[in-house]
């Protein structure tokens, strides 16, 4: 692992993370609101290892159950009167992305009082409750940094960030992702080498995050290659490298933030309910073609393909392939979903900036 130091966020690693360290949520709060999606918290076998460690250290909890994927701002809204209503004082999100991102966002929401609706906290000074996190994915690095990714409405993904919204602490333990399908686990990898090129290729990128970047997008691709792989699934060691690389691809975004694949696959992710890991990877051959004709861009693309041990068609077709979307949409469906992302920054956070004709160009050839 590549030596790196990155102190916004305190993660503890390894299967056995939170019995060995359950006394470092002592003193964060006293009394904790626990929040979950429907099924994996409980799946996963993470509630019971957090429930545990709170009865230890006496430290009372409610439990809220409702985050669904693509978590709703308004939910989180509501969410937060609960945890306020109740007195907790810090916030527990256990699950994937979706529930980690609901988690800063109610955290945010307890404490603002003042807030109307469900959009007040785009404009808001940020403040949050501490925030725990114990992912069960190993996709988004939402653990590592300050992002949160809200639905509002029915059909906006938009997303609130503050220097106060990261975990203060997080549990990484990989043994929480041998309950993902093979569905679920090769798109959480695709997310996070998603989040690896992008970020390479940010002109943001600094020191730290390249080699973050680095780092992640070798370990998952040597992972990706493995995939459609045999039935027996995925090694608790490979689980292992996915875990720790989605971590160090989420440190890597928290630098840059993301490039163009991200928000040209919010629609399809929205409107069709694909997963955002493989929304994302179908865009990544585009990415690597149009950052190519820049001399920044096919400098950057060598030398991550170089460190990866790929070259860039490669890494072209196994993101598409793995992807595996195959749909037709028409040119007004297309036109609706560009209208919804087009003023995103995303844009303009790589060496060659998309302009609206090639947005819909590129879903044109895609999705004709
Ligand atoms: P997710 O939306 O959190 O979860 C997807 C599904 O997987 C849910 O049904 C969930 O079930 C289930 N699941 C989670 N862990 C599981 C486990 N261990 N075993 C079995 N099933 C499990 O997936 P995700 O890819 O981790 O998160 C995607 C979200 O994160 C999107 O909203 C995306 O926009 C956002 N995102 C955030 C960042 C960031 O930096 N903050 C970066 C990229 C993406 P339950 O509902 O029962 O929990
Ligand atoms: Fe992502």
């Amino acid at each position: 692992m590549l030596d790196l130091r990155y102190d916004r966020v305190k993660i503890i690693r390894g299967d056995d993370a939170i019995k060995d360290n359950f006394d470092s949520i002592s003193g964060i709060g006293r009394k904790a609101f626990l929040v979950t999606g429907k099924n994996s918290a409980v799946r996963s076998g993470a509630r019971d290892e957090i429930t545990e460690a709170l009865e230890k250290l006496r430290i009372p909890y409610v439990i809220f159950d409702k985050v669904t994927e693509n978590p709703k701002s308004l939910t989180c809204f509501d969410a937060g009167i609960i945890c306020r209503e109740n007195c907790c004082d810090f916030v527990i999100g256990i699950g994937g992305g979706s529930v980690i991102d609901a988690s800063k966002a109610i955290a945010c929401y307890a404490l603002h009082e003042d807030f109307k609706n469900d959009t007040d906290i785009f404009e808001c000074d940020g403040k949050c409750l501490p925030i725990v996190a114990v992912v069960t994915t190993s996709g988004t690095g939402s653990e590592a940094n300050r992002y949160s990714v809200l639905t509002v409405g029915d059909n906006r993904k938009i997303s609130f960030k503050s220097e106060y919204s990261y975990p203060l602490l997080s549990f990484v333990c990989p043994k929480f992702t041998v309950t993902m399908n093979d569905e679920q686990t090769v798109s959480t990898a695709l997310d996070a080498f998603a989040h690896s090129i992008e970020s390479f290729l940010s002109p943001k990128s600094d020191e730290v995050s390249e080699n973050a970047a680095l780092y992640s997008g070798r370990e998952i691709w040597n992972v990706l290659l493995k995939s459609p792989r045999d039935p027996s699934g995925l090694s608790l060691e490979d689980r292992e490298k996915l875990s720790y690389a989605a971590d160090y691809a989420g440190i890597a975004i928290d630098i840059t933030g993301t490039g163009f694949p991200h928000p040209l696959g919010y629609g399809l992710t929205i409107d069709y309910g694909i997963p955002h890991g493989k929304a994302c990877a179908v865009f990544e051959k585009d990415f690597i073609k149009y950052n190519m004709r820049t001399e920044k861009g096919r400098e950057k693309i060598e030398r991550f393909s170089e460190y990866i041990g790929a070259s860039p068609e490669e890494i072209m077709n196994k993101t598409y392939e793995l992807s595996g979307i195959n749909m037709k949409l028409t040119d007004d469906i297309i036109a609706n979903i560009i209208s919804r992302v087009e003023k995103a920054s995303n844009f303009a956070n790589s060496p060659y900036v998309l302009n609206k004709k090639e947005m819909f160009d590129i879903y044109k050839e895609l999705f004709e």
